[in-house]
């Protein structure tokens, strides 16, 4: 490995993606038969959500190293992602040929083998890719293999699913050089490369003083004030997995309706002070958010009434403001809280089908819109400063946003009442509270900067 490789590598770990990818380009130029050189320039190009560019370089780098098992891997996984089953099987199955053991491709293969109706064999390739030993899966990562193994145990339907309920796994490695493979999320105070700060909301304030694009991130944190339930409260009540799949809601869809009901609770839902504070945040270009549940369109109506245009509100995961039939897609111009406050039968009916209504949500095992997430990259692209509100950023591919803002040098500043994953992962700040209460705060001292 050249200087450059190595420096660019480190730089990769750091969550310094576009440093790494300019470090790792010039070391292709100086040595181009480095095929590693190669796989870490696609590594920092999906990190940074340039998945044609991952391809180009994986590809270039087996041309060089024909036995890169993990470059199959990561082809493999785009290929999952892109829907194009056929094209991940035969990815990840060379992957396997050349690494057996390689508990990557033994999961996403797993995936691949489920949606292509194959589901003994799914199974299998699940529970092998969960062996203890060496190269065994992060924490993380084993968490999400679960859930695929008991939605597959749980499934009864035989024959392969349609493409669009692929749930894509996109993994990232870095191949390791001579180090053993270390924890996801090292603590801090083991890792000297990243930082945490912790501000005041003042403190946080003066450093966005000079941002013109501010950008916010939210998730379910920003809406206790509000009275709705956070993801995990829902998740101590409901087996996430059995609860909210999509292929829980084939089998028995009045068990979504049961975790809606309990998640609206009693009564109308209003703005909190957080959502009524970012409604009025100067300079505030859109904001992506991880809820269902409208608020944040509701805030703007109440602080600048029906005429001013909002900014885009792009929500990754849906709303439960809008319902659809899942077997004809009839959208009968009802909300999810419509059926459950007039004590509808659960599943709603469709009136043209009398197949089940469904809210307009993102379920697990269903991945969000590439639409939608192409209107939150340009967003993340276009600002300066980054507020991420009320969210462990823990559910891919929302989890990737802030990686890019600091891969561009972005501030991301994280309200919330403690470090989340993301404090510790990348070199964020972080200004301790409940969301109601330090946002409107940071927002109020930025105004008067202004
Ligand atoms: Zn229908």
């Amino acid at each position: 490995m050249n200087e450059l490789h190595t420096r660019g590598l480190a730089l990769l770990r750091a969550g310094r993606e576009h440093e790494a990818a300019t470090c790792l380009r010039e070391a292709i130029s100086l040595g181009p038969d480095d095929a590693r050189a190669r796989y870490h320039l696609a590594i920092a190009h999906r990190l940074r959500g340039e998945l044609t560019e991952a391809r180009n370089e994986l590809l270039a780098a087996l041309e060089l190293e024909p036995t890169l098992a993990p470059a199959c891997a990561q082809l493999g996984g785009l290929a999952l992602v892109a829907g194009e089953l056929q094209e991940a099987m035969s990815w990840l199955s060379r992957a396997l040929a050349i690494h057996p053991g390689h508990r990557i491709s033994r999961y996403q293969l797993g995936v691949a083998l489920r949606f292509a109706g194959h589901r003994t064999e799914a199974i299998s390739l699940l529970q092998a890719s969960l062996e203890p030993g060496p190269g065994a899966l992060p924490p993380v990562l084993a968490h999400r293999v679960r859930g695929q193994l008991v939605d597959a145990l749980n499934d009864p339907l035989p024959g392969a699913r349609p493409l669009a309920q692929c749930a894509a796994p996109l993994v990232t490695e870095l191949l390791e050089e001579r180090e053993p493979p270390r924890e996801e999320a090292p603590h801090p105070e083991s890792s000297r490369e990243r930082e945490m700060r912790v501000m005041t909301p003042l403190e946080a304030a003066r450093l966005l003083a000079g941002a013109r694009s501010i950008l916010a991130l939210t998730g379910s944190g920003i809406s206790v004030g509000s009275g709705l339930a956070t993801r995990k409260e829902l998740w101590q009540r409901w087996d996430r997995d059995a609860a909210v799949s999509v292929f829980k809601f084939r089998e028995a869809p009045n068990v979504l309706w049961e975790v809606i009901a309990d998640f609206l609770g009693e009564g109308r839902h209003r703005p909190d002070a957080a959502h009524l504070a970012l409604a009025a945040c100067p300079d505030l270009i859109g904001i992506v958010t991880q809820n269902v549940d409208g608020l944040h369109q509701e805030a703007h109506r109440e602080v600048h009434g029906e005429s001013v245009p909002m900014p885009p509100v792009i929500e990754l995961h849906g709303t439960l403001l809008e319902t659809r039939c899942q077997a004809c897609d009839a959208r009968p111009g009802r909300t999810a809280g419509s059926y459950v406050e007039t004590a509808a039968p659960r599943p709603p009916r469709c009136e043209r089908c009398d197949g089940p209504l469904r809210p307009d949500v993102v379920l697990f095992g269903e991945r969000v819109a590439p639409e939608r997430m192409g209107q939150a990259l340009d967003l993340v692209r276009r600002c300066d400063a980054l507020l991420v509100v009320g969210t462990a950023m823990d559910v891919a591919p929302a989890s990737e946003l802030p990686r890019i803002a600091r891969a561009n040098g972005v501030p991301v500043v994280e309200l919330k009442r403690t470090a989340s994953r993301l404090s510790r992962s990348l070199d964020t700040v972080l200004v301790p509270g409940e969301s109601d209460t330090v946002l409107p705060e940071l927002l109020e001292n930025l105004r008067q900067m202004r």
